[in-house]
């Protein structure tokens, strides 16, 4: 049989590579950014359209590159940055693999423009998948400028998988970020479709991170540092009482690196242990510097893992160089293993004097007025919706649009179609400190997390976290379709900071917010300031439900308006939905129950889980 074994030509080897090294814009954007770093540029412009699926280009003013070199630089494995396989534990440069530039011109139409300081004229290149369709000298400033444009031209495949142009903008960002926080003594500049978004100055590492993601920052980073012979440790940790939600802010630079570590991550997550609110994660940026042959880069071809020679001994640095700071910048407790927790003075009341209490009485109050009130008026009417129990003192809510009557009280007024219930009373003795009877049946509920009441069949138990998401996702759903939301002005507007590309985010599901009932004063970065809020939250949810609001788009942003109204609802109806471990008064539980059938699809979570069960009469004697 005949030889049948052949080497691929170079496009197609470069075609496979750029799988590897190019999986979207974003991925192109760092490699040249990088290539810029390791020319030493000290100014570099990054120009963006489209989200990089029609244009990237990065101007740079480094060492430029000669003819001969200019050339090299496309062909695979040319590299200036190492020579031998030992040159590797020697590492000072971004990149080192020459695969870069090969494989970005197998798969776009690129235009290189370069020069050396001391030549006079520069070199002009273009190249079409892999094929120079043009070379000649140019007048360019020193350094160099290449443009990517029309990406995966050649693969329709590679093309059709990217995102829409939000989702692969915030990937471009979030590169960019990485890169400019480990080099604040660059100055960078990104524009997209012709708009400056960022404009960062040459600075020190904590003006460049405040730079990047809003003036709030900087009160609530605490400085890091340690120095021992075996790493170096500097930047910042966030104060714990910042914890987010979502794990956005946490960088670590090895040797001005970007890399991702789950150990070291652990280690950081460690020193604040005690110190966060469950569910919640700090921000961090954290800098190492350690001897580049106790690290090997090369396990991770985009070169975001990396493995470290002695990861224990790093792990235990860090966690402990944290916790000092943390407690000598007094925002840990002092450590006394026999202190009761709750005994912690919180820190907001910390260094503040101590009042004496004030006793007030309302003596208009009447605790039998809402019962007899319920379902008729819209405050009664939020209350139950919301399942807060409001102080009478929450004066500065004024409700406007109330002309427009919340749709709640049709909740009330349901059909039973899908569940017939029990009309012969349990009596209410059965259950401790129940007497009251409001509608026709009764609740109970179950390790405040279940809600149990009888139907004709046996009975009902209601998962109350989900049954809420459930009721409260119908009606943001009509809320934000028929813009018919009940706003509560706020007297004292609430002022959040979020980042640029969080502000993004929020911009795209505007108007839907405000159809729920937000209003928003001013939208940018590093300050949104809330003027009103929907009925059915409070001011003190906003903060968390904007921000999970915006990593639940981060993670899908949805083309089509109706799919973004419907993320909107889910995630909202989520936030604000009642947890377990709520207790609910006997007619809150009778409202959740009643809202829940009254719903379109009761039986689900939006998210497709169920709400309740239903155990029969049978079924119970069965087990008897
Ligand atoms: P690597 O960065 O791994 O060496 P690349 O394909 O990214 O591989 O780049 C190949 C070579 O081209 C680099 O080693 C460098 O010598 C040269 N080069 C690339 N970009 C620039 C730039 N912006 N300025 C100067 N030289 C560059
Ligand atoms: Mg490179």
């Amino acid at each position: 049989m005949s030889d049948i074994i052949q080497l691929l030509p170079d496009h197609v080897a470069n075609q496979i590579a750029a799988g590897e090294v190019v999986q979207r814009p974003a991925s192109v954007v760092k490699e040249l950014l990088e290539n810029a770093i390791d020319a030493h540029a000290t100014y570099i412009k990054l120009i963006i359209k489209e989200a990089g699926k029609t244009l990237i280009q990065v101007i740079d003013n480094g060492s430029g590159m000669s003819v001969t070199d200019a050339r090299l630089s496309f062909e695979r494995h040319a590299t200036s940055k190492i020579k031998t396989a030992e040159d590797l534990f020697e590492l000072n440069t971004k990149g080192f693999r020459g695969e870069a530039l090969a494989s970005i011109a197998a798969i776009a139409h690129v235009e290189l423009k370069t020069k050396q300081e001391n030549d006079e004229v520069g070199t002009e290149i273009k190249i079409e998948g892999s094929e120079v369709t043009y070379q000649e000298a140019c007048v360019t400033p020193k350094g160099t400028s290449i443009s990517v444009k029309n990406l995966f031209y050649n693969i329709p495949a590679r093309r059709n998988f990217l995102k829409s142009n939000a989702v692969e903008l915030r990937h471009i960002i979030d590169e960019f970020h990485r890169v400019a926080m480990a080099h604040s003594s660059i100055k960078f500049d990104l524009y997209h479709n012709g708009s400056e978004v960022f404009n960062l100055p040459v600075s020190n590492d904590r003006q460049r991170i405040v730079n990047v993601f809003g003036g709030k920052t900087n009160e609530k980073l605490v400085p890091i540092k340690e120095e021992t012979d075996l790493v170096t440790i500097n930047g910042f940790v966030g104060k714990p009482e910042y914890a987010k939600r979502t794990r956005g802010e946490q960088f670590f630079f090895v040797n001005n690196r970007f890399i991702k570590s789950a150990y070291l991550n652990h280690a950081v997550t460690a020193a604040f242990e005690g110190l966060l609110k469950e569910k919640t994660h700090p921000s961090y940026f954290i800098y190492l510097e350690v001897d580049p042959k106790s690290i090997d880069i090369n396990i991770h071809p985009t070169k975001t893992e990396i493995k470290f020679e002695d990861e224990h001994a790093l792990y235990a640095m860090l966690r402990a160089s944290i916790k000092h700071s943390l407690g000598q910048f007094n925002v840990a407790p002092v450590l006394d293993f026999n202190r009761d927790a709750s005994m912690d003075t919180p820190y907001e009341y910390k260094g503040k004097e101590a009042q004496t209490p004030v006793i007030e009485v309302d003596r208009s109050f009447n605790p039998f007025k809402e019962e007899k009130n319920f379902g008729e008026s819209s405050t009664s009417n939020k209350n139950y919706t919301s399942f807060k129990k409001e102080s009478p003192g929450s004066w500065e809510n004024l409700y406007v649009g109330l002309e427009s009557e919340t749709t709640t009280p049709k909740a009330i007024e349901n059909d039973f179609s899908s569940v017939e219930f029990e009309s012969t009373e349990v009596t209410g003795s059965l259950f401790e400190g129940d007497e009251k009877k409001v509608g026709h049946h009764t609740t109970y509920q179950l390790r405040k997390k279940y809600i149990v009441t009888t139907i004709k069949s046996g009975m009902v138990i209601v998962n109350q976290h989900r049954a809420h998401q459930r009721v409260l996702y119908e009606e943001l759903l009509r809320n934000i379709t028929m813009a018919s939301a009940v706003s509560q002005q706020l007297l004292f507007p609430l002022t959040l900071s979020f980042t640029k590309k969080e502000i993004e985010f929020l911009e795209i599901v505007k108007e839907q917010l405000e159809n729920t009932g937000f209003v928003f004063g001013k939208l940018s970065p590093g300050e949104v300031e809330v003027t009103a809020i929907p009925s059915i939250t409070s001011d003190k949810e906003v903060s968390l439900l904007l921000e999970q609001l915006i990593s639940d788009l981060e993670n899908e942003v949805p083309d089509s308006g109706f799919s973004q109204t419907d993320l909107l609802a889910k995630s909202i109806a989520k936030s604000i939905a009642v947890r377990t471990g709520v207790e609910l008064e006997p007619e809150q539980q009778q409202y959740m129950v009643n809202s829940l059938f009254a719903c379109t699809e009761p039986t689900i979570t939006p998210d497709n889980k169920p709400t309740f069960i239903t155990l029969t009469v049978d079924e119970i004697d069965k087990k008897f």
